[in-house]
């Protein structure tokens, strides 16, 4: 099926940044492995609407968020396959039709279309398959015959004589573990949530219905269980494992909160069944609700609010994304008129800041810092704190200051950004001789991260024109891909650069053990000016080496042990033991207010280096008193 067109993407610089997303399953935020080679393949599945009441603000946020995630697996160095479906065989869509009085098809239709221009506007990368469940019952019946065939379902008979084929939830041994909720909560959901725990003649009030026989007035197709319809789950469970490689590549299965019990309980269970794997997908990540002025939003109340309403009204549609992304993902979180005034506001501030002269070190430590923030569980509020940071550096009292968010975080962030600049100007030179026109960079980085167009005003294009973001990987410029040639149109949704970062890979021995060192000596500060080891030198007590003494003994051991993917995320969870490790070594250190602008420098120095959070600085911020902190703000020169 059509989908919509692509947003203008710029070439991305593909910066070894650790992405760590919350998981479902391990009710935890774990990292999401680097590709272990260029244009390494992920799968992202967002379930689709089922099309009545598109796009209310909830859709759309959850559709933004999943976006945010798609740009970021791109910028990381990974092909992405996104797919999503259309619901367009479901109960509430034939109640919706059947209460106005219209045809199905002619409202899903009607809809679809507007959800693809809502998606248009909000600048959302289309699935490259958008896949209707009424192109796809070919697909559902084989993969309902594959269950059959696997002995996992039965029949229950109703007393007009009408067979409803069920599966068992017994099909799989760890049926549960994507919500981990517990029985009672189960058959609570799954009552509300469209289930028939209640039916009569089913083995297990939890067992789900997967293909329902042919009721009057309801859409029927032939299929060797009789003429009938889908359930919910098995349409996107077939969707789904067609499309990406379940147990393998699928690496995130998305939706809103409301989708973990039971529809991604279940689209996993009936996967796993017919395709005999323990996990179809390696992520189960969920957007939080949107609500209203502090009520929550439904089609019960009344109280949606639509995004081709919104736009109508002439509202930017970017500073309807930025609404959406002012709140953290996974938060339930309101909507208001006055939200959506304040990101009409943010948006001037940054389409200032984009044509406005800009220090290159600036625009540099504005995108290693953007990384960051989004790289921590898609901190949104907090990415878009680091660009409001640069526009109070920029355009001083002009700058947006975000009404929301408390004082001593917009310091806490200016602080970061002015301690990374001076870093990235001292370490970077040549990159930042390279860049022509800083704030196209910084509007390019925004455009590309965030979905938010600074200087163009029209959506739709999928060419790729301006400025490359030549990339910028801060703590050792050895590190940089060579990313500075546009791609070809057509190309954008794939990766755009091919050059591996290999220093991050290790993928043999010898460089294992010349990258070993290389961290040893950039721990050590080897490669640092004299100012910059002085900073580094209180990390550097006995308790600390001997600690990442340790670490270092044991990496290559670590990596000999593994292969690939398994690999890469050995080093990754290794390099977050030699942060935790500074981390923990800066917090000592920072009991001694004499060092709280060393400690705010090298909190900064070691976040543009790859990982340590701005925690640091914001504790400093938020304990230190108010001459002290002016002191900082003086030496790092915030204004
Ligand atoms: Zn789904």
């Amino acid at each position: 099926m059509r989908s919509w067109p692509q947003p203008k993407l710029y070439p991305l610089s593909k910066t070894p940044v650790q992405l760590q997303l919350f998981d479902a399953a391990a009710d935890a935020v774990t990292p999401i492995p680097l590709p272990a080679k260029p244009g390494e393949l992920a799968g992202l599945y967002v379930c689709g609407i089922t099309p009545y009441d598109a796009t209310h603000l909830g859709h759309a946020a959850t559709y933004v968020a999943f976006d945010v995630i798609h740009r970021f697996l791109l910028d990381m160095g990974y092909q992405v396959r996104f797919v999503q479906n259309v619901t367009d065989i479901d109960d509430p869509l034939f109640e919706r039709a059947d209460r106005d009085g219209v045809d199905w098809k002619a409202l899903g239709n009607e809809q679809i279309d507007l959800f693809r221009s809502d998606m248009e506007a909000l600048s959302v990368i289309p699935p490259q398959d958008y896949v209707a469940v009424t192109d796809s019952i070919d697909e559902v019946i084989a993969l309902i015959a594959r269950l059959v065939e696997g002995g996992v379902t039965y029949s229950v008979t109703d007393d007009e004589g009408r067979s409803d084929l069920y599966v068992s939830v017994s099909a799989t041994d760890q049926f549960g573990y994507v919500s981990n909720a517990d029985r009672e909560t189960m058959l609570a959901l799954f009552a509300e949530r469209g289930g028939d725990p209640e039916r009569e003649g089913k083995r297990d009030p939890l067992d789900a219905l997967i293909w329902r026989a042919e009721r009057p007035g309801e859409p029927a197709w032939d299929s060797p269980f009789g003429r009938g319809r889908p359930g919910w789950h098995i349409e996107c469970a077939a969707i789904a494992a067609n499309r990406l490689d379940p147990g393998s590549s699928f690496l995130i299965q998305g939706g809103g909160s409301d989708l973990v019990f039971p529809h991604h309980e279940y689209t996993a269970a009936h996967v796993e069944a017919a395709h005999g794997i323990k996990r179809m997908a390696r992520w189960y990540t969920h957007a939080g609700m949107i609500g209203l002025d502090g009520t929550k939003m439904s089609k019960s109340l009344g109280n949606l609010v639509f995004v081709h309403k919104l736009l109508t009204q002439g509202h930017h549609p970017a500073a309807i994304r930025l609404s959406l992304l002012a709140g953290h993902y996974r938060t339930d979180r309101d909507f208001s008129a006055t939200l959506l005034a304040e990101q009409q506001r943010r948006l001037e501030s940054w389409q200032q800041l984009v044509t406005h002269e800009v220090d290159p070190a600036l625009a540099v430590a504005v995108t290693v810092a953007l990384r960051q923030r989004l790289a921590d569980d898609l901190d949104t509020p907090g990415a878009l704190a680091v660009v409001d940071a640069a526009c109070r550096l920029v355009l001083g009292a002009g700058g947006y200051v975000d009404p929301f968010l408390p004082a001593d975080e917009h310091s806490a962030v200016e602080l970061v950004l002015a301690a990374m600049m001076e870093f990235v100007a001292s370490q970077h030179a040549d990159t930042l001789a390279a860049i022509d026109h800083p704030g196209e960079y910084i509007a390019h980085t925004v455009a590309n991260l965030l979905g938010v167009a600074l200087l163009e005003t029209s959506v739709g294009s999928d060419s790729v024109t301006g400025q490359a973001c030549a990339p910028v990987s801060a703590g050792d410029p050895s590190n940089r891909s060579d990313a500075a040639a546009p791609a070809p149109a057509g190309q954008v949704a794939q990766s755009t650069t091919q050059q591996a970062d290999d220093e991050f890979v290790c993928d043999d021995a010898d460089s294992a053990a010349g990258f070993i060192d290389e961290l040893r000596s950039y721990h050590q500060g080897q490669h640092l000016s004299p100012e910059e080891k002085a900073c580094f030198d209180p990390l550097l007590d006995a308790a600390v080496i001997d600690a990442l003494a340790k670490l270092w003994d044991v990496l290559p051991g670590r990596l000999a042990a593994c292969t690939g993917d398994a690999r890469v995320s050995a080093f990754a969870a290794w390099w977050g033991e030699v942060l935790l490790v500074n981390e923990q070594a800066a917090g000592e250190l920072f009991d001694d207010p004499a060092d709280a602008v060393r400690i705010a420098a090298i909190s900064a120095q070691l976040a543009a280096a790859g990982g340590i959070p701005v925690t640091l600085a914001r504790q400093i911020v938020q304990t230190r008193d108010a001459a002290e902190l002016a002191a900082v703000r003086q030496e790092l020169g915030v204004r």
